[in-house]
């Protein structure tokens, strides 16, 4: 035969979503940490990855990690459920209350795999855009929702890739004004030190999702979870993958999560870069840069796309939203080390004063 049927036709106008990950010298493009796991702790995990067994199949829903992660947010463990990665959970969100019939209030600009997954799910994406200066649109949320048909609703906190987090009051005014689930996806909280936690025991629809990427220098280790009331979370087990978190991440989150206040320094030192990355960007003409809660900053400028190519040869890698919807002539740059941040200053300062490559700016 030879010819093949095509795919779903959900898939057609679906773009595979494209990090843009290349090689450089300078990688500042994904929000990771700048700083690999502490060095004392290194031991500590190779002791533990030699003690699992690798012909055993996982525990399916990692419970000593998952008991952990429970007590230290003083919870239940059945109020914890582990994932491969935070974008795992997310697509779990959008198998468990999206599918066809179901609607997603989506608030762009923001990480566009909410979209993507109600997509794939079939789920109907309504958007309530955010206001010119990234703020959500909060009357006009409440409104939406007021209408009854929303069945879930995400909202970043801090927003990526804008920086901002959600005001707490507003979240608590949708929480009560919608039945829908409500997602506050805290992937950056380590940075923002603001959380929904204490709301969770008196709002069922309230799901709060983390990860271990970002302030947990674990991205490469694929490990994320949400904490939401155990009716909920009963909910993803009938949609989640049984094996998904792997053997090894369970081993290395436990290892982490117990050790994460070694994390800490790290976590005060990327606070402090962002104010300094944000100065520094402030004081380049033509740069309008975004107050952030996050460890990243999202700037706006005229050829941002050049701007993006000439950082590149520069071996510096941000991440380029210049032609994305309502992020035209925006990139994003994640805070790096010391180091980092002076050479993508140094970088950007050349390309705005026209300057050739290599000279000192
Ligand atoms: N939510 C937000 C807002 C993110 O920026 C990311 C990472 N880009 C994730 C969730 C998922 O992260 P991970 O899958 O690495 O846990």
């Amino acid at each position: 035969m030879g010819s093949l049927r095509p795919p779903s036709s959900r898939l057609e106008g679906l773009v595979p979503y494209d990090p843009k990950y290349i090689p450089a010298e300078v990688m500042l493009s994904a929000n990771e940490n700048p700083s690999d796991v502490p060095e004392q702790l290194r031991q500590e995990l190779a002791r533990a990855l030699k003690g699992v067994p690798f012909n055993r199949y996982p525990d399916p829903l990692g419970n000593q990690l998952r008991a952990t992660i429970a007590e230290a947010n003083g919870l239940e463990a059945d109020w914890v459920l582990l994932g491969n990665g935070g974008d795992e959970l997310l697509f779990n969100v959008a198998l468990a209350w999206g599918g066809s019939g179901r609607t997603f209030l989506d608030l762009p600009p923001t990480f566009s795999v909410y979209a993507a997954n109600a997509q794939v799910t079939n789920t109907t994406v309504v958007s309530v855009a955010r206001r010119a200066d990234f703020s959500i649109d909060e009357e006009a949320v409440l409104a939406r929702v007021a209408q009854g048909d929303i069945d879930y609703v995400i909202v970043a906190s801090p927003n990526n890739p804008t920086g901002q987090l959600a005001s707490e009051e507003f979240l608590l005014r949708l929480l009560d004004a919608t039945d829908a689930l409500v997602l506050v996806d805290e992937a950056y909280f380590e940075f923002s030190h603001r959380t929904m936690r204490p709301y969770l025991e008196s709002h069922e629809n309230l799901l709060i999702l983390r990860t271990f990427s970002k302030a947990f220098s674990l991205a490469g280790v694929r490990l994320g979870y949400l904490l939401g009331h155990p009716s909920v979370i009963r909910q993803f087990l009938k949609v989640r993958q049984p094996y998904s978190v792997d053997a090894l991440s369970q081993a290395v989150g436990q290892v982490v999560f117990q050790n994460r206040a070694l994390f800490q320094e790290g976590i005060e030192a990327i606070r402090q870069q962002r104010a300094r990355l944000f100065e520094g960007l402030r004081a380049i003409p033509g740069v309008q840069v975004f107050e952030s809660d996050a460890n990243y900053l999202l700037f706006r400028m005229a050829r941002a796309g050049e701007a993006w190519e000439y950082l590149l040869g520069e071996g510096v890698l941000v991440r380029d939203f210049s032609t994305a919807p309502m992020l035209e002539n925006c990139l994003r740059v994640s805070v790096g080390s010391p180091e980092q941040n002076d050479r993508f200053l140094q970088a950007l300062r050349r390309f705005v004063m026209g300057g050739a490559p290599g000279e000192k700016a």
